[in-house]
């Protein structure tokens, strides 16, 4: 970080969010902390200390601005999710219900908003996720189907068979297929769902694109692999990657990828990946990149079906009159990624 503390102040003065996680401001006369674009109103400047990590802001005695909230990145899951996670966790053969969360002290209707904004699902899907991939590992384990059927809380055989076969694509029986870890990221841009096993990297998505929940199921079943939550050294690498990347420090990612999908997708997604960062391409560009120039449609088809946002850059192509077209994680981001690439090129 090499800009001076007036130029700091300057990019809280123009509330440029390029800046965000850059560097954060404390202020001494409120004793809060902000980030780069926060709406608040900018205090004087003789009040005003700059730090580079939140952490340090934390340290030196400032609490997180509630307005721009400036710890949700890197960041922290927030304490209702956790206590719910946690309870989950601490009593997983337990059938939750809206009861036990107000017996708990949980507003249902909150917590069903943060689990849906967070996780992609609602808090009773992913109980039942969970369950169903309880059940998955004990299966692995050389459990009975019968066991299992329980574990996953199931009173019927053929309920049971149902659902897994749903999730998982195959009849609940032994098998030794390892499972998929999911774990959740924190972002500027919100939070980023990762899907990874010890070798590669296999999803990867804002948490707001729709039907995140199908994509699941789908790359359960092509994998014929449970997914679990958790996380591996894949994970860790991503992360650490994902936080460069939004710092402006990298311009690719080196993180091992398992691309699912035809010959015809993988060949879309390569031209994509070959999109250099900060530029953009039409969908007829990228057609005539893989030597199909009639192939627009079927190219934006496997443009929006990538399952690795970011990684593989969909969001560099756009439409041919030049204005933004579309994203499945929401045009928003798209024209943040895009500015945010043009910034750091
Ligand atoms: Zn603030």
């Amino acid at each position: 970080m090499t800009l001076s503390d007036q130029e700091q102040y300057d990019v809280f003065v123009r509330r440029d969010t390029r800046y965000d996680m850059a560097f954060f401001m404390g202020v001494k006369s409120t004793g809060i902390f902000c980030r780069p674009g926060c709406p608040a109103r900018t205090p004087k400047r003789e009040n005003c200390v700059f730090y580079e990590t939140a952490d340090a802001a934390l340290k030196a005695g400032y609490r997180p601005c509630k307005r721009c909230h400036p710890m949700n990145f890197p960041g922290q899951t927030s304490p209702l999710i956790r206590k719910l996670i946690n309870l989950v966790e601490s009593d997983p053969d337990r059938r939750w219900s809206e009861k036990d969360l107000i017996a708990n002290g949980i507003d249902p209707s909150t917590a069903r908003r943060q689990f849906k904004s967070r996780f992609g699902m609602t808090f009773s899907q992913y109980v039942r996720n969970r369950n169903l991939a309880r059940a998955a590992t004990q299966l692995g384990e050389g459990d009975k189907v019968i066991d299992a059927q329980l574990t996953a809380g199931f009173d019927s055989p053929s309920g049971f068979r149902t659902a897994f076969a749903k999730t998982f694509g195959t009849a609940p029986k032994k098998s030794k297929a390892e499972p998929l870890l999911v774990e959740w990221l924190d972002s500027p841009l919100g939070p980023i769902i990762v899907i990874c096993d010890d070798s590669h990297l296999y999803l990867l998505e804002f948490t707001v694109r729709k039907n995140i929940q199908r994509q699941f199921e789908r790359l359960s079943k092509q994998h014929k692999r449970p997914i679990l939550p958790g996380r591996t050294e894949i994970t860790e690498q991503i992360r650490d990657e994902l936080i460069d990347y939004f710092h402006g420090d990298i311009t690719q990612f080196k993180t091992p990828l398992k691309m699912t999908g035809t010959d015809f997708q993988q060949s879309v997604w390569q031209a994509l990946i070959d999109i250099p960062y900060g530029q953009t391409r039409s969908y007829a560009e990228l057609a005539a990149s893989i030597g199909n120039e009639k192939a627009v449609r079927a190219v934006a088809g496997s443009n929006a079906s990538n399952g690795l946002a970011l990684i593989i850059p969909c969001h560099r192509v756009i439409n041919k009159c030049g204005n933004l077209g579309g994203y499945a994680g929401g045009l928003d981001k798209k024209e943040w990624l895009l500015a945010h690439e043009r910034q750091h090129a």
